[in-house]
């Protein structure tokens, strides 16, 4: 290995055989994955120019790039040094950094030999760029290794060549498929695409990329022609110019239909594709590089890179001041339910052996059924192949006794939501497993600290909050009660991050932190309806916001025996401000479930929804005649009472910082991630005017929307929630300044 003067080794580092294989190789010691810094930036740079000088004289026939790190090739660039840019808003500033990475990797595509990116494990962002500017890519046969162009998801484009070398490969569907979702592909269809040419086992890897390039270096040429569109419609469609524009108008209208045009990225970069067709590399270069200037100073950017921040300094850690997590390698889940079947699939997804108990035969099986459907699902969408599903799902048994639970260093008690069955399941449990297992109940409304009083060991016992449906939410609340040790929360937060989950913890509270916050919105949206406004209108107005569904068809997902339920528990805690509306109150006794009984808000038939149901007016004790309501009232209603509560959960100590509401939003109810967060909106439109707007319904509307002394506070102060409760892990009620 080449080293510096200093005695380090760069990165990367070039080194010449003497058979003409020049190997370029990215391994930053100081971090998991290689990532493009712009130290790592400009060594490349420095490397590149010795390997065009190594051409010149022979020396250097073929470049293989590779990584030194087994799990990855290269994650992508330095999130920190976009969000540097983004936050400098000087889009000429953005432009010029697509510029210059742009001018290096097409250095790297002009040397006068052939080039290879070996990739394996993860390969993402920069990296993909990178490995487009080569010659060949080829991969390892790994299940786990991914190739991709995530950058539409932080609202910004792939703008070091991405956008214009992607399509020229791949075909202009494929790349589309890659560049407007930012979802990875496995090796399979990387292969079946073109995005790779070779596929070589795992175990042999090096010395197969290597041959590979030392068979290019002695002058073999395989083919390396883009790949060919298969059958007529194909070649029609990615291959002349009326079949292009009716691809990129299709898709251009699928991306208005899922983001209602909130999000500029992917618009862009259909742009971008759209100027560049027939036009040279170097032309469809400069249109990337404008549009990064463009894409970047947008407020929806801004967002994203903040939320990306956020979700990773929650899956980092610490969770609590001072604990260690103690692994998890068995787990039990007591309660078969629709949310034990899920929590045992997610665990037994990510390798954990799982024992499901309950107390009935046919809900074990149907536990164990509801796994099963995920798995296959998943095998369906080719998420997972077969044989894998099949050994996931065998990791999970079940039974009606406490056989296997006792070895469980981690249980889930997921039964019927009554203290009193809860209270008793615990206490068998703690009388079966070890002293160090850490026990967790799934409860979504009652009190941790009341459960803890059944157990002869309260530090080990903690909330564990997961949402519905568990395999597709990834936020898991953890609920540290009074007497929950910080190992223990620290086990259980690093079994959600295991589990690809993204971790908040609160303190113990009705209703937690999503619950809560929401509860207010449904509950503004029940008074809405007792006003006699249309229900469908505020589903409209709530998805235009930009949420994924709006509080009628919520409620419906949730079920009004639930939603009732919850409402009920709300109400007791907190009174006043959380009085069930009456509409809500007659829907809970009329019988209707939601989507469930197949009749809520809307109808249902064979897991379809049948549109709004109008006879639901007349089970609410109302006219079926609605008015249509004023969407920037009914926004402001719902969207500012969760404002208000989340500064009482602030207040009461309930989590940490702004940044906890505004994850814990985001990942639990789907709030717009393009908006940042349900605080960070709110800082963006300023306390003082948010406190206005409470302050105009409280005298508009009643004590339900007092202002909390927080946001009054605040108001006056001329702070904001994130200035004032910045993000700090550990010990939630505590750290808060
Ligand atoms: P569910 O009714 O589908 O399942 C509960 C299961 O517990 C049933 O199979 C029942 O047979 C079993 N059970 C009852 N008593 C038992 C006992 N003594 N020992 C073992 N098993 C017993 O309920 P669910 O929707 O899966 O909810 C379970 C828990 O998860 C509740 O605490 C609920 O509040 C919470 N939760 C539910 C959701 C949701 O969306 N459904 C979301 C978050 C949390």
């Amino acid at each position: 290995m080449p080293r510096l003067d200093s005695g380090i080794i760069p990165n990367p580092c070039l080194e010449v055989d003497a058979d003409g294989v020049g190997r370029l190789t990215f391994d930053d010691r100081d971090r998991t994955h290689n990532v493009l810094t712009e130290e790592v930036l400009r060594s490349l740079d420095v490397v590149v120019a010795e390997a065009a000088a190594a051409t010149d004289g022979g020396a250097l026939r073929a470049l293989l790039i590779r990584s030194g790190k087994a799990g990855s090739f290269i994650a992508g660039a330095d999130v920190r040094a976009i969000s540097a840019v983004a936050e400098s808003g000087d889009r000429h500033r953005a432009a010029e950094a697509a510029r210059s990475g742009q001018a290096l990797f097409a250095r790297i595509a002009a040397l006068p030999v052939p080039t290879v990116a070996a990739i394996r494990g993860v390969c993402l962002g920069g990296g993909t760029e990178l490995a487009l500017a080569c010659d060949y890519r080829v991969c390892d046969d790994d299940d786990r290794t991914r190739i991709g162009l995530p950058e539409v998801q932080l609202g910004i484009l792939p703008a070091w060549g991405g956008t214009t070398r992607l399509p020229r490969l791949v075909g202009l569907r494929a790349a589309l498929g890659l560049l407007l979702t930012g979802k990875p592909v496995r090796v399979s269809k990387a292969r079946r695409i073109g995005l790779v040419h070779r596929v070589l086992p795992r175990r042999q890897f090096e010395e197969r990329s290597l041959e590979f390039a030392r068979e290019l270096a002695a002058g073999g040429r395989p083919n390396r022609t883009a790949r060919t569109p298969r059958g007529i419609s194909g070649r029609i469609l990615d291959g002349t110019a009326p079949g292009r524009a009716l691809v990129l108008r299709a898709a251009r209208k699928r991306v208005l239909g899922r983001t209602g045009g909130r999000y500029p990225a992917p618009l862009k970069i259909l742009e971008v594709i759209r100027g560049g067709l027939g036009r040279s590399v170097a032309a469809n270069l400069e249109l990337e590089a404008g549009a990064a200037g463009e894409l970047i100073v947008s407020p929806q950017c801004g967002n994203l890179l903040f939320l990306f921040h956020l979700r990773e300094g929650a899956r980092k850690g610490p969770w609590a001041a001072g604990g260690r997590a103690v692994p998890v390698r068995r787990m039990a889940v007591i309660g078969a339910g629709h949310m034990g079947g899920g929590i045992a699939q997610v665990a037994a997804y990510n390798g954990i052996p799982v024992r499901i108990k309950d107390v009935r035969h046919e809900a074990v099986a149907g536990g164990l059924a509801h796994a099963r459907s995920i798995f296959d699902g998943a095998v369906k969408r080719r998420r997972l192949k077969p044989r894998d599903a099949r050994d996931r799902m065998g990791l999970i048994s079940g039974g009606l006794d406490y056989a296997g639970v006792g070895q469980a260093d981690l249980v889930v008690e997921a039964v019927v939501e009554r203290m009193d069955v809860k209270k008793t399941v615990l206490a068998e449990v703690e009388a079966v497993v070890g002293s160090a297992a850490v026990i967790a109940t799934n409860t979504s409304s009652l009190s941790v600290d009341e459960m803890a009083s059944a157990l002869a060991r309260p530090g080990r016992f903690a909330g564990m909050h997961f949402f519905g449906p568990v395999h597709r939410m990834p936020l898991v609340e953890i609920v540290r009660g009074e007497k929950t040790d910080s190992d223990t929360v620290e086990t259980i937060a690093a079994l959600v991050v295991r589990m690809g989950k993204v971790p908040v913890v609160t303190r113990d509270g009705p209703g937690f932190l999503v619950n809560r916050v929401l509860g207010l919105a449904l509950n503004e949206a029940g008074h809405l309806l007792d006003e006699g406004n249309d229900g469908k209108a505020l589903d409209g107005i709530w998805t235009d916001f930009g949420m994924p569904m709006g509080p009628c068809r919520l409620i419906d997902e949730v079920g009004m025996d639930i939603a009732r339920h919850a409402g009920d528990t709300l109400a007791e805690a907190f009174g006043e401000r959380m009085e069930p509306a009456a509409s809500l109150v007659a829907l809970g006794e009329s019988g209707r479930l939601g989507r469930k009984g197949g009749r809520g808000f809307y109808l249902y038939a064979a897991g379809q929804t049948k549109g709004f149901d109008p006879t639901v007016y007349a089970d609410m004790g109302q006219p079926s005649r609605r008015s249509t309501p004023d969407p920037a009232r009914v926004r402001d209603r719902m969207v500012l009472a969760m404002v208000n509560e989340a500064a009482r959960i602030l207040e009461d100590g309930i989590v940490n910082s702004a940044a906890d509401v505004d994850l814990g939003m985001v990942m639990g109810t789907g709030f717009p991630p393009f908006r940042g967060g349900l605080l960070r909106y709110a800082d963006d439109r300023g306390p003082k005017e948010v406190l206005k707007a409470i302050e105009a319904f409280r005298d508009s509307l009643g004590p339900r929307f007092r202002p909390a002394p927080l946001l009054t506070e605040l108001a006056k102060a001329g702070e904001t929630f994130h200035g004032a409760f910045p993000a700090a892990r550990g010990d939630p009620g505590r750290t808060a300044t």
